[in-house]
């Protein structure tokens, strides 16, 4: 369908990535991180392909209750908690399990009435991001009040989030880990440190639970190293198609600002695909594009519905032409390299104008 832009999701290659996951896991369990939407994935379809998940991760309490309503029976965790009585309640009410970060949320459930057994608590240790957690000089303290509540929560575990392992600055890596290890020396919680770049780094990180988010939606979290090169597959192909085509003389300039100058006598494809869809206007002239499968520069600025590539040396382009802005064949962190930003954040943006597939549908 021509002028149709959407995020085909193959499930498939989610189970797939999820199974790498898994092998290099190795005895810990994992929680797949299905926030903001599973990274513009869609919440729901994909923790139902996410069968074979330990638990979820979400960051708000809504997307919780979200995945509930549909059924999902695993273990939910708020990776922010919740901020104040009214939350703690319905987080009981739908079975969500909270991290506790701050001392806050500790009198929250010190509360008469709080029933503290209903949630296995995730205490958040900050070992050096200094975002969420107890520093370690405040962590002791806090656990245990935790373990004094009464009721007892039903389970304590611990963990920590890593700021560098995706830059593979296993100095730092090594040194929150060290904090880490100082701080829970002697304890026998459950503990959870490593996201997606954790889990792929070179630092060996033992743990009983990882949280991987980016590498289940086949994107690598290292600019020096491919998805593919971890053995993952790209779960959303974002496509739409072209919706015209015109031939522009040397000279002549191309979209807003005329920010696209004619070097030659050219052939510029339209395709419906903008920020009104949630790409980035920073994307660059020269961003690659695949159009009919073959890759084209991006010419001139991104507008609101449409984009503008320079498919002079393609040979013949047409209304209804595919036109791939990422997937299989053309990888989502090249495309967000060229937008000056991270596929984390590219995938999110896709924004509810855009259709979601899962699978992939009929041609037609
Ligand atoms: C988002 C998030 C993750 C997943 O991170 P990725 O880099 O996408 O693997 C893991 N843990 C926490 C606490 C998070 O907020």
């Amino acid at each position: 369908m021509s002028g149709h832009i959407r995020a085909v999701i193959d499930t498939n290659a989610l189970q797939h990535n999820f199974s790498v996951i898994r092998a290099r896991a190795g005895a810990a369990r994992v929680m797949a991180v299905v926030k903001a939407n599973a990274y513009g994935h869609g919440l729901m379809a994909t923790a139902s392909a996410l069968r074979a998940a330990d638990a979820f991760g979400v960051a708000r309490l809504e997307e919780g209750i979200l995945l509930r309503r549909a059924g999902i029976t695993q273990p939910i965790v708020l990776l922010e908690g919740v901020f104040d009585a009214q939350q703690l309640e319905r987080a009981a009410e739908h079975r969500l399990d909270l991290v506790v970060h701050d001392a806050l949320q500790i009198g929250l459930l010190e509360r008469p009435q709080a029933g503290a057994q209903r949630f296995v608590l995730w205490i958040k240790i900050d070992t050096g991001m200094n975002r969420l957690g107890f520093p370690v000089a405040e962590f002791a303290a806090a656990l245990e009040r935790l373990r004094r509540l009464a009721p007892a929560a039903r389970e304590l575990r611990l963990l920590t989030h890593l700021a560098c392992a995706n830059e593979r600055d296993d100095a730092v890596t090594r040194e929150q880990l060290a904090r880490f290890r100082h701080a829970t020396r002697g304890l026998e919680y459950a503990v959870s440190i490593a996201n997606s770049a954790g889990l792929f780094g070179a630092v060996p990180l033992q743990c009983d639970w990882v949280r991987p988010g980016v590498a289940l939606y086949g994107a690598s979290p290292f600019a020096d190293c491919s998805a593919e090169d971890l053995g993952l597959r790209p779960v959303m192909t974002l496509e739409s198609s072209v919706i015209a085509v015109r031939r522009v003389a040397r000279g002549e300039r191309v979209g807003y600002g005329g920010a696209w100058v004619a070097a030659r006598d050219s052939v510029i494809a339209i395709v419906a695909a903008g920020y009104g869809d949630g790409l980035h206007r920073s994307l660059a002239t020269g961003a690659p594009v695949l159009v009919g499968g073959r890759r084209a520069p991006l010419a001139g600025r991104v507008s609101m519905d449409m984009l503008a590539v320079d498919v002079s040396e393609l040979g013949e382009v047409r209304i209804g032409t595919p036109a791939l802005l990422w997937g299989p064949g053309l990888a989502v962190e090249e495309v967000a390299r060229h937008a000056g930003t991270i596929p984390y954040e590219l995938l999110c943006a896709v924004n509810q104008r855009v259709q979601l597939v899962v699978g992939r549908p009929e041609a037609g």
